[in-house]
């Protein structure tokens, strides 16, 4: 039995929502693979009348596609998709089924528009928390549209097919054959990459705000929805939705929410601030920031310019690069930033960690139950929380070395090795290995910003206790800022101080 019982009730609920009838297609051979698949295929097939499979020959083998009566999607999934695939598994049935997918009707316009043929093939592993994101993106995709396909190929079952394409982090999106891109991606980006997004003239016309925020991570979601509550004008501009939380696995320090993932918490901010009139500009990002006479402006990368009152600066943080020799050349050939995607791309294999912190440690104590050996690298001392250090000083194959100041990522076609200084000696060391995992922290994003709002030493929006800048009329909150700590709900907090802040300044001037 494939599925064990708790699975199958809280599946045989979804499966009462399908409507109409869905012909899995399966390509199996004799290996154990193979097997499970075939046997899944069938406990579905068991669980409803709704569902018939067939065998066919498919490009790959052990593989399945799920289609309509008489109507290929082209929606298939090669390997068997458990763990966190099995999620788009079931979406896909039950939208072959009927069930309208959850996308805005502009965007299933613009993929119903799409004349070109594209084969979307995307590499992931079923313990990676972003691979869904893009599988059930691209499956949309295959579904409204006949020119288009997709496969999930699980790169444990097709090693080979993964080492002879270098792949080494997930999710990795093929498109005709040929690299498209690597790392979650929902399907506004997946169009915008395909030259299918929204131009400057949507922006042309729109009306000066009374409040534009700048971001939409927890700090700037909030901000929303303070500030459309006060049934003020209210826009908001984001590069990705979401921020710093679609790359986040486990949350539960989020007061009320027991255990969340990040994934989860991005897409219920966002429905939260869709309960609200509010202007959601997402996959833009703004370029200049001007006070002019009556109004601020923001510029954005598309070129269009947007008026407002006032402004809320929530542009939040990114991760911080190494900025050593090999860093850019090796990126996705080696050097990861996510230990819980593409750890188990290293399985059996020795990798670094550079990084002394919490999510060093944290990547590190990950990390030792995957791969053959880890080694910690850190700066100065392991400057992680008391428990952490604990665990991770207790794993037999961590190796941490302290005062060790990376100096170059090493490789050829693909990463082998790490040189880095011994602080006290001075002497340098060589290390050999399979991976480099990069953990240093975050970077305010605010460069652009650099030459109109005070900054303060490292970059971070100096702000005072209403949020407001140096500035009449913009705010700040959240990572972006030089608040002391940089937590989800500190965020929210300082985007609904924000807010009010902001709400404060219309009502006086
Ligand atoms: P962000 O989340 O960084 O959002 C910034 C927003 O601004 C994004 O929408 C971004 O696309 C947008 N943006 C950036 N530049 C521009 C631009 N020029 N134009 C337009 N838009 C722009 N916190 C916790 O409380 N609990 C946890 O368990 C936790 N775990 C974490 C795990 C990881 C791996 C990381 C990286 C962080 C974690 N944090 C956690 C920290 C938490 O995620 C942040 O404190 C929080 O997301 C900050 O929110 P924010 O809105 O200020 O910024």
């Amino acid at each position: 039995m494939i599925l064990d019982a708790e699975i199958k009730s809280q599946l045989s609920q979804y499966l009462q929502l399908m409507e109409g009838e869905v012909h899995i297609k399966v390509s199996s051979g004799t290996d154990q693979v193979s097997k499970d698949m075939t046997a899944l295929a069938e406990e579905l097939a068991a669980m409803s009348s709704n569902i018939k499979v067939a065998q066919t020959e498919l490009e790959r083998t052990p593989s399945f596609s799920i289609n309509r009566p008489g109507e290929d999607t082209g929606i298939t999934f090669a390997g068997i998709p458990l763990g966190h695939e099995f999620t788009s598994l079931v979406l896909a049935l039950l939208q072959v089924s009927g069930r309208a997918p959850k996308a805005d009707q502009k965007i299933i316009d613009q993929i119903k528009n799409i004349k070109d043929e594209y084969r979307f093939e995307t590499y992931a592993s079923l313990s990676c928390h972003n691979c869904p994101d893009v599988v059930q993106a691209l499956n949309v995709m295959s579904l409204l549209n006949p020119n288009i396909t997709h496969t999930m190929v699980d790169g444990a079952v097709f090693k080979e097919e993964v080492e002879a394409k270098d792949i080494m982090a997930v999710p990795t999106v093929y498109l005709n054959g040929e690299f498209f891109n690597s790392g979650r991606m929902s399907l506004e980006e997946i169009l915008m990459n395909l030259g299918s997004g929204p131009d400057a003239s949507e922006f042309a016309d729109k009306d000066p705000y009374d409040v534009l925020i700048v971001g939409g991570g927890p700090a700037g979601a909030s901000a929303a929805i303070y500030s459309a509550r006060k049934g003020i004008r209210t826009g908001i501009v984001a590069d990705r939705f979401g921020g710093q939380v679609l790359d986040t696995v486990g949350i539960e320090n989020l007061i009320t929410v027991n255990y969340t993932e990040g994934p989860k918490l991005a897409a219920t901010l966002e429905e939260h601030v869709k309960q609200y009139d509010v202007d959601i500009m997402n996959l833009q990002r703004a370029k200049h920031l001007e006070r002019k006479t009556d109004f601020i402006e923001v510029e954005l990368e598309n070129g269009a310019v947007l008026k407002s009152k006032t402004v809320i600066l929530s542009t939040g943080a990114r991760w911080r690069n190494a900025d050593v020799p090999g860093e850019k050349e090796f990126r996705n050939k080696g050097i990861a930033y996510c230990a819980h995607c593409d750890g188990p791309l290293f399985a059996g294999k020795h990798v670094v960690v550079i990084g002394g912190g919490n999510s060093g440690v944290e990547a590190a104590i990950d990390l030792a139950g995957i791969v053959k050996h880890v080694t910690l690298l850190a700066r100065s001392e392991v400057k992680a929380d008391p428990v952490l250090c604990d665990r991770v000083r207790s794993l037999s194959n961590v190796t941490i070395i302290e005062q060790a100041q990376v100096m170059e990522i090493n490789g050829t076609d693909k990463v082998n090795g790490v040189t880095y200084k011994d602080r006290q000696t001075g002497e340098e060391h060589h290390i050999e290995l399979q991976g480099v995992f990069v953990q240093i922290g975050t970077i305010p994003n605010t460069e652009w910003l650099q030459d109109t709002v005070d900054l303060n030493r490292v970059g971070e929006v100096i702000i005072d206790k209403s949020g407001s800048t140096n500035i009449p009329g913009v705010f700040a909150a959240g990572d972006c800022t030089d608040s002391k700590f940089k937590q989800i709900i500190i965020s929210m907090g300082s985007g609904a101080t924000a807010a009010l802040g902001a709400f404060e300044y219309l009502i006086r001037n």
